[in-house]
């Protein structure tokens, strides 16, 4: 990557030694950066990181203005990733969107680290089944990420799904194939199946990349981190379709304390929110991030609480989804505020198998 760097006008070995330092692997990535950002990161002087971001847009055609036509072919590669919750998916317009933020607030035990999850599981699926055949990278900043919950998940998945994923898993001759017909129950496969069901397990814990999250800085850190590693498993067989942090502004709310520390607070949390978009731009990938409530004393009538953070993550986040608990294990999610659907609310379960209707 540093040899596609060098290969752009002003930009020699030292400085793309620089630049790869700093976390800037490819073209794109520099691309995207403002001059002040690349000049701070990679200490190569505010004039030349005008040049370098210009020779980089000219060379990665990501430049500012794109045309009706370019965004229309942008915006045709966006993927939607399902919670597989019918109802949900269909208020969310087929699924979450790639290429932008998903936020998702709530009290408490509402069940944002369970939806997490459960989209760390989808993300793998086949498209066929509501997924993006990628992995997923998963931030976690308060200690929430339980890989017995993905594999309760995976073997919770609908007997359909995993039927056609444990057939593709297991070893069977091509006429065994022809026998067991897609759509058929679980009990039909052969004998060695929960072995293979184990296997299975195994893959999707592979595919989640996780990162604990000690501090704000640490947190920050990690999302630069997380575009190295998308540049990486970019080429490969699963590459990056889902950034998730859970939670997005618990460490910052901790450390910013008092009226004095919230504009640095609302500067940090917007950088590092661009950090993220920016992976899920660059890699078409969806990014989740959870997000607390705070009571809201303005507010005399109705739910008195609303998201932490304000108007900075409104502005990066595309769909917000506010969960709350109802009656036993269900869920209200509600969509609030998308640019182009309208709000809407749906039930979900959150069971020992997942999200369910
Ligand atoms: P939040 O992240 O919003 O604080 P969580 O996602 O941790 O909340 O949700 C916790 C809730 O999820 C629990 O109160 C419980 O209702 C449900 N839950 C967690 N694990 C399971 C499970 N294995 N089986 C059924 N429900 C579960």
């Amino acid at each position: 990557s540093d040899e596609n760097l060098e290969q752009l006008r002003g930009v020699g070995s030292k400085t793309a030694d620089k630049l790869s330092d700093a976390g800037y692997n490819t073209v794109e990535s520099v691309a995207v950066a403002s001059p002040g950002e690349l000049s701070e990161n990679a200490n190569v002087g505010d004039n030349n990181a005008e040049k370098i971001i210009r020779a980089a847009r000219q060379e990665a055609d990501v430049g500012g203005f794109e045309t009706g036509s370019q965004l229309l072919e942008r915006r045709a590669e966006i993927g939607k990733l399902k919670t597989l919750v019918p109802e949900v998916d269909e208020m969310l317009g087929g699924g979450m969107e790639t290429q932008s933020i998903t936020e998702t607030y709530g009290e408490f035990g509402s069940g944002k680290s369970q939806f997490t999850h459960q989209l760390a599981v989808n993300v793998q699926l086949p498209e066929e089944h509501g997924g993006l055949e990628k992995s997923a990278i998963f931030i976690d900043t308060e200690d929430t990420f339980r890989p017995e919950r993905i594999a309760q998940m995976v073997k919770g998945l609908d007997g359909e799904i995993l039927a056609d994923l444990l057939r593709r898993d297991l070893d069977m001759g091509k006429e065994d194939v022809e026998e067991v017909e897609l759509g058929e129950d679980l009990e039909d496969l052969p004998e060695e199946t929960d072995e293979v069901l184990d296997d299975l397990v195994d893959e999707f814990l592979e595919r989640v990349h996780v990162a604990k999250a000690f501090n704000s800085n640490h947190q920050i850190l990690l999302a630069e981190e997380a575009r190295d590693m998308a540049d990486e498993l970019e080429d490969s067989e699963f590459p990056v379709g889902l950034l998730a942090i859970d939670s997005l502004t618990a460490h910052f709310r901790a450390e910013y304390v008092g009226r004095g520390n919230l504009a640095n607070r609302q500067q940090k949390l917007n950088k590092h929110m661009h950090d993220i978009l920016r992976v899920a731009s660059l890699h078409n990938a969806a990014a989740v991030v959870t997000n607390q409530v705070q009571s809201n004393p303005d507010s005399m009538f109705g739910d008195p609480t609303k998201p932490v953070g304000g108007n900075i993550l409104g502005h990066t986040s595309t769909f917000r989804i506010y969960i709350r608990k109802s009656k036993k294990d269900k869920r209200i999610i509600k969509l609030v505020d998308s640019p182009n659907l309208p709000d809407g609310e749906s039930v979900l379960r959150i069971t020992e198998e997942g999200l369910k209707p």
